[in-house]
């Protein structure tokens, strides 16, 4: 990421601790005891088949009740692997606990939380519930270590397999270690998750980049198997004037640094380039976190600049309230055109006013440009944040068929090439990319595989009776 620090104030320690800590603080022995002792324990409980890795919510939550905490996360656990990571960024207002009952007429059990206050239990004590099956011979490559790649690699490595998973980046856990922005999960959290599986037996090489390091032919010829979940890439160029001028910055490196400093020193935070009005283009996932990272470091005013209404917005609602509370502004139906520049530095985004027409291919209505109408937003940073390129490259590197640049694959995470699956962010050409998605992703990949690589042990043996 290029820097030029703009002249901002420069915050203290306590200020940068109290901006940059999680939102929502751990629950105490107590608090987590009331809140389980206020569950129904529904029979057939809808908060089960809300959540996307159908994790047994009211038996972890008794066994809370009871003081039980281990076994409380054993039951997370063996439904979801990356229990901590899900507890905090699950959009949980939308799943687990939007469907539980005591919602209609109370406040809903708060399922995240008392899931965060178990897995938590478990990672500090650095309990390892699981035992793995003896080692089947059989050996199988994953391509990244987000929650993906994590899952799919812990739940083979439960069963018996050999797994090694390849990272390009310098640290394991994806956009959990480099994305999610640290007010919802710290960098801690996801390294210990990585911790915690490679602790079942499974092999992490870091700094190993699929189809550059090593190339996916020599990966499918060493391994039985191979599970991609590579996820997106880098945030595409906007194409348009003024993306080479000072105080352009890519959304994903700007969080990726605030997350960084958690683990070397968050005084760094005030060596990032900043500005003091800041756009934000996008009003997605990344686009709200970009924002409110602007907006806690000191930037006077930040900007959402957006060529759809709210109503399309691909960011949650509750997220949205959160950032007007943070005091994030929204200028809506505006198509950037150029990114205004005087010295080499930004000094505006020049936009064209749009109106709505017909939904398009997403079942979002189009934009359309008013031409002549253009408008002028001052800035002097601009943060781009329109979504994540595809992964072509893996996609050619392993003869992969695709659907809009996503990998096309089966329920079971099954390509068409017998020994090739996918999941995670990489495959999800429909519906919101989520941590839990992509850990359900692996588990159901993983089953698959197993399943395949099984059978072609039993007909092996039964090849040579
Ligand atoms: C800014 C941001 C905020 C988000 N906030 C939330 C949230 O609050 N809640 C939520 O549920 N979801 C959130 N998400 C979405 C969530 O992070 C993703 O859905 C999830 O991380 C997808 O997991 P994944 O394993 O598919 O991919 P990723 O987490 O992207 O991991 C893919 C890994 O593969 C590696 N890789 C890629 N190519 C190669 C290669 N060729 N060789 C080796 N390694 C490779 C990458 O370096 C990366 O580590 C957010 C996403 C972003 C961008
Ligand atoms: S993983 Fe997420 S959706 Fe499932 S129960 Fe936990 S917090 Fe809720």
């Amino acid at each position: 990421m290029e820097t030029h620090s703009l002249d901002t104030t420069r915050l203290s320690s306590s200020q940068l601790a109290d901006r940059f800590t999680e939102l929502k603080p751990a629950l105490s022995r107590r608090e987590a005891r009331l809140e389980a002792e206020r569950c129904l324990y529904c029979f057939d409980a809808p908060c089960i088949t809300a959540c996307p890795t159908s994790i047994d919510v009211p038996t972890f939550i008794r066994k809370i009740a009871t003081d039980n905490v281990t076994g409380a996360a054993v039951t997370i656990l063996e439904a979801n692997l990356l229990g901590a990571s899900c507890s905090r960024v699950c959009p949980v207002e939308e799943l687990c606990e939007g469907a539980c009952v005591l919602g209609a007429d109370h406040k809903p059990i708060e399922i995240g939380r008392l899931q965060r206050y178990a897995t938590d239990h478990l990672l500090e004590k650095g309990v390892m519930p699981f035992t793995p099956r003896s080692a089947t011979g059989r050996r199988v490559a994953v391509v990244g270590t987000g929650p993906a790649g994590l899952s799919c690699a812990g739940e083979l490595a439960k069963l018996g397999h050999e797994v090694v998973v390849f990272e390009r980046r310098e640290l394991p856990g994806g956009l959990s270690t480099y994305g999610i922005v640290v007010m919802r999960e710290p960098i801690r959290v996801s390294l210990e998750e990585v911790a915690f599986v490679q602790r079942l037996g499974v092999e992490v090489r870091t700094g190993v980049e699929v189809g550059r390091d090593v190339q996916a032919g020599a990966l499918v010829d060493e391994f039985d198997a191979v599970f991609i979940a590579a996820g997106l890439g880098r945030v595409p160029a906007l194409a348009i004037p003024g993306e080479e001028l000072v105080g352009v910055t890519e959304a994903l490196d700007f969080i990726a640094a605030t997350k960084l400093a958690e683990k070397e020193g968050l005084e760094r935070l005030n060596d990032l380039p900043l500005g003091r009005h800041v756009a934000v283009i996008g009003a997605g996932n990344t686009a709200i976190d970009a924002a409110t990272i602007a907006r806690r470091l000191g930037a006077e005013r930040v900007t959402i600049v957006y060529r759809r209404s709210e109503a399309e917005m691909p960011a949650y609602d509750f997220e949205i309230a959160f950032i007007k509370q943070e005091g994030v502004e929204f200028r809506l139906q505006l198509q950037p055109l150029e990114i205004l520049g005087e010295g080499g530095r930004v000094t505006g985004l020049r936009c064209a006013r749009v109106t709505l027409g017909a939904p398009d291919a997403d079942g979002r209505r189009a934009p359309i440009m008013v031409p002549g109408d253009d408008v002028i937003v001052p800035c002097d940073q601009v943060i781009t944040a329109i979504g994540q390129e595809k992964p072509a490259g893996l996609a050619a590197a392993f003869g992969l068929a695709t659907t809009r640049g996503y990998l096309d694959v089966d329920a079971d995470g099954r390509t068409a090439h017998p020994k090739v699956f996918a999941g995670g962010d990489c495959v999800r050409a429909t519906g919101q990319a989520m941590t839990v998605t992509a850990v359900e992703d692996g588990k159901v990949a993983a089953r698959a595989i197993h399943a395949q690589l099984t059978a072609t042990v039993a007909v092996a043996a039964g090849g040579s009776a």
